[in-house]
């Protein structure tokens, strides 16, 4: 009698169960399926005899509610709220847990919280760049235009367009100019810090010849020199033309900075002398980049020295050092902080040596651009079709680089909405991305490294091409993961080629034909050899593979 009315109960509890919208699943209490509804064989993506019997893995605790992954075949997860509560299944104790699908709620929540941040960082760091620009144009209009106008007001004074003037006034006059120029020179360089730090300052990219900068240097310093008895000498053992890569007029002003420091803070009497030349091997305390020929310009004096604790706060703005009658040298502590931004900006660097009592030397470090100049005049020469197709690589494996980001959203973007990928809507944007952006930037520094070889094979090259196998390796694994075939692999890295070429023909039109050619059929190349490795590995993955997972902490959850 009492077997019966449970065997009646439980069908009863069966039909309701049945016809529950959300998916329900009977687990027993040692975690093991016994039922699911058809609901849950819709949540899972796997029929009910494939779900029974499996364990259920997840630990299932009466009146709590939890978020979850449901895991269904080929790793896509659906969101799903988990609850529990006691029951009986064949007269034994069991648990019957519901699973509400909330994939859409949760992302229509993630988007909006998304879209909120962007909104935000857009909002601060357009308020940002704003309070900067408008921070510079009131340096340069407001403080420039009435500055000079006290200038030219001074001059016309001194020349006695207002009547002729005593010596006293004259003098006067003469102070009035002085101290203006001083606070121009000043607005000047918080203007031109400014514009570094805003990212603003454009600087010229160019060969320059270091002879004609010194010459200019000296021109405008030698007369302080010669005012306060200080011998200032120039010399070089560079043989030929020394030249630099680099803005001339801002190497021009960092040059006149240094030597300008250097006959301030020597005594009359002492000595400054600025050597240039090429080397391979800077000084270790330069932070630069790559084994490679350095251009240095070296201003060293027999000045009052540095003491050792301030050196390294030199180049911080509005640092000055010397206090007392040193402070009379004018200044603003602004030079060699705009100095060293500058000299990096031009990939070298401003470094410093010193002692106390003896003297500084400062060196500019700049790429040198001797060997290059002669190279690639040369190789033009030599191998005029080669030159040709691979000058310019460099330009475009900039311009795919720094569209990286763009580049990586438009190709999630064609994978979720085209027939590529099968249920690729459903995965995670960091899933589809996974690898891509890695790759694409390893693919530009590759181009750049041909021209830079000249097509010769090279470490570089080399490097990058043992990179990419790299991720194309394990971009196989993880898309087998996934459960994807070597088909949709393949359309999955032709779509990447695709894009890569799409964003190098918008980013340039100034590219040659030819290079963009050469470039195109090496992309080609990359993306040929990446498929079939990735394929491989793919295969290699899919043949080992532990039983599916059924479900997983979500991460966003709150359990
Ligand atoms: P400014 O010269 O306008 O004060 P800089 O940024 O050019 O600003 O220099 C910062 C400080 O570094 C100087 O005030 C000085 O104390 C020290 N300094 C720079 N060059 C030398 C030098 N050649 N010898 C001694 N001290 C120097």
């Amino acid at each position: 009698m009492e077997r019966r009315r449970s065997t009646d109960e439980q069908m009863r509890l069966r039909t309701i169960v049945e016809r529950m919208a959300d998916g329900i699943v009977i687990v027993s209490r040692d975690g093991v399926i016994l039922f699911a509804n058809p609901a849950a064989e819709r949540l899972f993506g796997r029929s009910a005899s494939d779900l029974t019997g499996r364990d259920f893995g997840f630990p299932a605790v009466a009146g709590e509610t939890t978020e979850v992954e449901v895991v269904r075949p080929q790793q896509q997860t659906v969101t799903a709220e988990l609850r529990t509560v006691d029951t009986e299944w064949d007269q034994e104790p069991a648990h019957l847990i519901s699973l509400r699908d909330i994939t859409d709620r949760k992302r229509a929540e993630e988007r909006a919280a998304q879209l909120d941040r962007e909104r935000l960082g857009r909002i601060e760091a357009e308020a940002a760049s704003q309070a900067k620009s408008d921070f510079l144009a009131l340096m340069s209009h407001e403080l420039r235009t009435p500055l000079n106008a006290v200038l030219g007001y001074a001059e016309l004074l001194d020349m006695g367009v207002g009547g002729s003037l005593s010596p006293e006034q004259r003098q006067q006059v003469g102070r009035i100019t002085a101290s203006g120029r001083h606070l121009l020179g000043l607005v000047n360089e918080v203007l031109d810090l400014a514009k570094v730090e805003a990212g603003q300052l454009a600087l010229e990219e160019g060969v320059g010849h270091s002879r004609g900068v010194v010459d200019q240097a000296f021109a405008l310093i030698q007369p302080i020199a010669e005012g306060r008895g200080i011998a200032l000498t120039a010399q070089t053992e560079a043989h030929g033309e020394a030249v630099f890569q680099g803005d001339d007029n801002r190497v021009r002003q960092i040059l006149v900075n240094l030597l300008n420091n250097a006959v301030k803070f020597t005594n009359p009497g002492g000595k400054v002398t600025l050597e240039w030349g090429r080397t391979t091997k800077p000084d270790r305390d330069a932070r630069l980049l790559g084994p490679r020929a350095w251009h240095f310009f070296r201003v060293k004096d027999t000045g009052i020295g540095i003491p050792p604790d301030k050196l390294a706060t030199i180049f911080d703005p509005f640092v000055q050092v010397h206090g007392g009658h040193a402070r009379t040298a004018e200044g603003s502590g602004l030079g060699l902080a705009i100095s060293r931004r500058l000299a990096r900006l031009m990939k070298g660097d401003l470094t410093v040596r010193s002692e106390l009592d003896k003297g500084s030397t400062f060196t500019l470090w700049l790429p040198d651009a001797s060997g290059r100049a002669k190279e690639t005049a040369k190789w033009r020469q030599e191998s005029p079709d080669t030159a040709a197709r691979l000058e310019g690589l460099g330009e475009i494996g900039r311009v795919l680089l720094r569209e990286v980001d763009p580049l990586l959203n438009a190709f999630i973007a064609r994978l979720q909405e085209g027939p590529i990928v099968e249920g690729a809507r459903e995965m995670r944007t960091c899933q589809l991305g996974a690898h891509t952006g890695t790759f694409v930037a390893d693919v530009a520094c590759t181009l750049a490294a041909i021209e830079e070889s000249r097509g010769e094979p090279s470490a570089v090259v080399t490097d990058a091409t043992q990179i990419q196998t790299v991720i194309a390796e394990r971009h196989g694994a993880a898309r087998a993961l996934l459960g994807w075939t070597p088909n949709t692999l393949t359309r999955e890295w032709s779509l990447l080629c695709d894009e890569m070429k799409r964003v190098i023909r918008l980013g340039g039109p100034g590219f040659s034909e030819e290079s963009l050619a050469e470039a195109f059929v090496i992309i080609d190349r990359i993306t040929e050899q990446a498929t079939e490795t990735s394929v491989r590995a793919l295969n290699r993955a899919s043949q080992n593979q532990p039983g599916p997972e059924l479900i997983r902490r979500s991460d966003g959850g709150p359990g």
